[in-house]
């Protein structure tokens, strides 16, 4: 038995982001997977366009991916020691 990376690239694209608006500061939770599938959004509060392929946001998704990686190899070493 191991961890899939299907599970990980699964639970990676459901991982929810705070996305916060720098015009008026309002935060709006999206996830990886819709991040992706989007460049950018409207703002909820005041409408200003969101720009989401930002080294920043790419940044935290790719942190993301490296963290549940890790979690993985972990997770595979220790099933396999059972
Ligand atoms: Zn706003």
């Amino acid at each position: 038995m191991s961890v899939g990376t299907d599970t990980i690239s699964e639970i990676v694209s459901n991982y929810e982001l705070t996305i916060a608006c720098e015009k008026c500061g309002a935060q709006t939770q999206k996830t990886i997977g819709w991040i992706r599938q989007h460049r950018d959004m409207k703002c909820p509060q005041c409408e200003a366009v969101i720009v989401l392929n930002t080294s920043r946001i790419t940044g935290t998704i790719r942190s993301v991916e490296r963290r549940l990686g890790d979690l993985q190899s972990q997770l595979t070493e220790r099933i396999r020691k059972l």
